[in-house]
C-alpha cells in the first residue's frame, strides 16, 4: 500500500527516508546482533545515539554550552507540573501568557505550586490570535515568563519570542521545535513532546539554560522530578527507542539543510494553504492573520454539513486527518517538517475542486 497524505496534528507524520532507515536497522542495530530496544542504556552504542543526539540539538538550535539536554518520560503534560514543581512556591509568581487549550493546561498545574500571573490571555475571543509585545502586562517580579509558540488546538503561532525584557522565558514548543530557528539566549526553559513535529510519541524534550537551572529548588521536591538529577547524567532508563528515532530525524533534518531550510520550506508550504483559504469567502481561515500558525493550520467551511462532505471526500483522495480538534470543530491540516510539499499540494488540489463543485 501506498502511504496517505497524512495531516495528524500528532502523533503525526515521520519522513519516510527515517523510517525506512529505522527498519533496516530494526533486527540488527550496528552489527551487534541485537536491536536498539535490546540494548543497555549505558552500553557504548546507546551512549553514542544519546550523545549524537544531544550534540545535533545543541548545533541545530545554536545552544552553545550554557544549556542541559534531557529525554525525559510523561509528555510535555508533565512538564506543565514539572516546572513549577522545580521553580515556584507560594512566594513565588509566574506570568503564563495564555494562547490556548495547553496553555491554560500549564496553568491550572502551576497554580497547585505558586502564584500566576496572566500578561494577557485571548480566552474570551477564542484564542484566536496571540498577543504583541505592546500588550504584555507582566508582574513585578515573575521567576519566569512561561509561553506556547505554537498553539496545536486553535492554529495560531507567536511569529518570534515575547519581549520580557531579560525574564527567562519558559516555552511550550510541543508543536514547533525545530520548525524554524529561535534566539536561545532568551530561553531558561524549552520542552517539547516529541510525536508532532521531532519523533514517535513516548520521549519529552528538556532544554535547560544552566544559570536557570541553578535556581531550582530541590527541597521536598521527588527525586525523579527535579531536573538537577537529569543534568549531565542518565539518572534512570530514558525511553531509547523513541530517542534513537529522533537522532534519526536530527540527522534528517541536518541533512536538508537545518533550520533555516526547514523555515523556508515551512512558509512556502503554509502559504500555499493559505492563499488558497484567501482566494474568496468559501474557505475562511479560523483565527487571526497575524496570529496564523505555519504548523496548523485551521479553517471553516460555509457550514458543518460542508465540512462533514469535505473531509470525507478529502479521506477519498488518500487526505487523511483533516478534522478539527473536537473542542473547535472545522478543519485543521497540520504540516509539521515531515509533511512533504507533495501532501500540501494535494491538499490545495482537493481544497479548488471541492470549492468549484459546492461553492
Ligand atoms: C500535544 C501538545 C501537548 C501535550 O503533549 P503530551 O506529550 O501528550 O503531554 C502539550 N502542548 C502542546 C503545545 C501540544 O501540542
Amino acid at each position: 500500500m501506498n502511504r496517505v497524505h497524512n495531516f495528524s496534528a500528532g502523533p503525526a507524520v515521520l519522513p519516510l527516508e527515517v523510517l525506512e532507515k529505522a527498519q533496516q536497522e530494526l533486527t540488527n542495530y550496528n552489527n551487534m546482533g541485537r536491536s536498539v530496544m535490546e540494548i543497555s542504556h549505558r552500553s557504548t552504542e546507546y551512549t553514542e545515539i544519546d550523545h549524537q543526539a544531544k550534540s545535533r540539538l545543541r548545533d541545530l538550535l545554536d545552544l552553545g554550552t550554557d544549556f542541559e539536554i534531557m529525554f525525559l518520560q510523561g509528555g510535555a503534560s508533565s512538564q506543565f507540573m514539572m516546572t513549577p514543581f522545580n521553580f515556584l512556591d507560594e512566594n513565588k509568581t509566574a506570568d503564563y501568557i495564555d494562547t490556548g487549550r495547553w496553555s491554560a493546561k500549564a496553568i491550572k498545574e502551576a497554580e497547585i505550586f505558586g502564584n500566576v500571573h496572566r500578561p494577557f490571555s485571548s480566552k474570551e475571543s477564542g484564542y484566536k490570535r496571540v498577543p504583541k509585545n505592546s500588550e504584555l502586562e507582566f508582574s513585578d517580579n515573575p521567576e519566569y515568563v512561561h509561553f506556547t509558540s505554537n498553539n496545536t488546538v486553535a492554529g495560531t503561532q507567536f511569529p518570534t519570542e515575547p519581549e520580557t525584557n531579560g525574564v527567562p522565558l519558559v516555552c511550550d514548543a510541543s508543536s514547533d521545535l525545530l520548525s524554524r530557528p529561535i534566539d536561545a539566549s532568551k530561553y531558561g526553559l524549552i520542552y517539547a513532546g516529541a510525536q508532532k513535529n521531532v519523533g514517535p510519541a513516548g520521549v519529552t524534550i528538556v532544554i535547560i539554560r544552566k544559570d536557570f537551572l541553578d535556581k531550582a529548588t530541590t527541597q521536598d521536591v521527588p527525586t525523579i522530578l527535579q531536573y538537577q538529577t537529569h543534568a549531565e547524567k542518565i539518572f534512570n532508563t530514558p525511553p531509547t527507542f523513541n530517542a534513537y528515532m529522533v537522532n534519526l530525524v536530527l540527522e534528517w533534518i541536518e541533512n536538508k539543510g537545518g533550520l533555516s531550510y526547514f523555515k523556508k520550506f515551512n512558509e512556502e508550504k503554509a502559504a500555499l494553504v493559505y492563499d488558497e483559504i484567501d482566494k474568496d469567502d468559501f474557505y475562511r481561515g479560523a483565527v487571526e492573520k497575524d496570529s496564523r500558525s505555519l504548523m496548523n493550520i485551521t479553517y471553516r467551511l460555509p457550514s458543518e454539513e460542508l465540512e462533514a462532505k469535505f473531509l470525507a471526500e478529502a479521506s477519498e483522495h488518500d487526505l487523511y486527518t483533516l478534522k478539527g480538534h473536537r473542542s473547535v470543530g472545522g478543519i485543521r491540516a497540520s504540516i509539521y517538517n515531515a509533511c512533504p510539499r507533495e501532501s500540501v499540494e494535494a491538499l490545495v488540489d482537493f481544497m479548488k475542486d471541492f470549492r468549484d463543485k459546492n461553492g
